[in-house]
């Protein structure tokens, strides 16, 4: 389904999330694998797989990451990951079990830093550094597109091993300051307008955690 120009999504089941392909060029997750064979077809028959080369993992969580290998063995791609993350995922310490599945270790190709710049053929994404949900998550922010890919950032949610309050509290403050049109959430679905609401949302949510 295209959610923008040049960008595809292939909504999240069962406890999937979402995976995104931008412009032929670039996988943002990947899903637990579950779904592997489905997502290849319909990833073919949208996207040139040819130059579909870098696959950027949002951070470590296996309904994120568990399709990694098959990604890779299947394009020969890259992986990316911001270095806080790298250590749970190339250890397998994902969370795969509570998915009902066994962890799988993955190796890291690159890493992301804040600020970084991943340019495509249409789009210019910015790495932005949002830890909270885990110690490595990332955003993708084109900021003359106002897209903002947000894994699971924009979820608020800091009740995993290397969450942390303080740190959402700081990333949610930072994507609030960016000027954003278009959100392509980890889960659920795509939002065109109202963003700044919805981060609001997650800024409250986090506030009314932290006073129980
Ligand atoms: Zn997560």
């Amino acid at each position: 389904m295209q959610v923008f120009r040049n960008i595809h999504v292939l909504p999240g089941v069962e406890g999937d999330c979402n995976v995104y392909i931008a412009d032929d060029e670039l996988v943002i997750d990947t899903g637990t694998g579950r779904f592997f064979p489905d997502m290849k077809r319909e990833i073919e028959s949208i996207s040139d797989i040819a130059t579909l080369k870098t696959i950027i993992n949002t951070h470590h969580h296996f309904d994120h990451t568990g399709g990694n290998k098959k990604f890779r063995d299947w394009l020969c791609a890259e992986i990316h990951i911001h270095q806080k993350d790298r250590d749970c995922l190339e250890s397998g310490e994902t969370l795969a079990e509570a998915f009902g599945e066994r962890p799988r270790v993955t190796t890291v190709d690159r890493l992301l830093k804040d600020k970084s710049i991943i340019k495509t053929k249409n789009f210019r994404f910015e790495v932005i550094h949002t830890p909270g949900h885990t110690p490595g998550s990332v955003c993708l922010y084109d900021r003359a597109k106002r897209i903002l890919i947000s894994g699971d950032t924009i979820s608020g949610r800091t009740d995993f091993p290397g969450g942390s309050r303080e740190d959402m509290t700081k990333s949610l403050r930072k994507l609030s300051e960016l000027n954003i049109s278009y959100l392509f959430p980890g889960h659920g679905a795509a939002k065109s307008g109202g963003v700044g609401f919805v981060i609001k949302q997650a800024m409250a949510g986090i506030q009314k955690n932290a006073a129980v």
